[in-house]
């Protein structure tokens, strides 16, 4: 076989077999479509207790069995191609609840700049460039995360003290989100902090209203 023809036909990101678009169940195999049926995240109602300032708040799945050890070998042993099916997970929970109408942007939460140089790839971006290119709706980059922070730093402390240990910074125009509708998106959400971090700091500079996504939820709460 040909490299190129290895490379191409789109493959199921939780055990590799061979997918076409036309499956219903794309970009899943039909037994992994069948497993992570279970795993499915159900329309979340009390969310806005965890994300006050989120208009809306989608995720594909909950963050456990095949689909850990697939997010594991993406963001860890550079399978870039999962992007694309994972970016599919995304778009699919959006149109499920909410859809793109009135999403003017869409930005994400970045690793630091070490962390991409260590990589060579940001995760969450290469999926966000997949829901862009499928959905039309532009990207901006406008955060930016501190190399100094750690990834769980502020999960248990008070608003107050968050701030003063923001991880996250706007590097955006201002002009350029002002009175727009963001919407805001990150891989794995483990206790949401980041997200209400990332989220603050739109509002803080014009953004109208950021509803955030999620490819899973590490959460066992909601
Ligand atoms: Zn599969």
């Amino acid at each position: 076989m040909k490299l190129i023809d290895f490379i191409f036909p789109p493959r199921c990101p939780l055990c590799g077999t061979v997918t076409t678009e036309k499956d219903k169940t794309f970009p899943l195999c039909e037994n992994c479509f069948d497993l992570q049926e279970k795993e499915k995240f159900d329309k979340i109602t009390d969310v806005a207790d965890y994300l006050p300032q989120n208009k809306d708040f989608y995720c594909a799945y909950k963050y456990n069995g095949v689909l850990r050890k697939a997010v594991i070998k993406y963001k860890f042993e550079g399978e870039i191609w999962m992007a694309k099916p994972f970016s599919v997970f995304i778009i699919k929970a959006i149109e499920v609840y909410g859809g793109f109408e009135d999403i003017d942007y869409l930005t994400y939460v970045p690793v630091s700049k070490k962390r991409l140089a260590e990589r060579g790839y940001d995760q969450t971006f290469e999926i966000v460039k997949e829901i862009s290119k499928c959905k039309g709706i532009p990207v901006i980059k406008c955060l930016l995360k501190d190399n100094k922070m750690g990834d769980n730093a502020s999960g248990n402390k008070n608003r107050h003290t968050r701030v003063s240990e923001r991880r996250y910074f706007f590097i955006g125009n201002k002009s350029e989100i002002k009175n727009k509708n963001v919407l805001l998106i990150d891989d794995i959400l483990t206790t949401g902090s980041t997200i209400v971090e990332c989220t603050e700091l739109l509002l803080e500079n014009g953004a109208m209203s950021v509803s955030a996504a999620v490819l899973a939820s590490g959460r066992k709460d909601f």
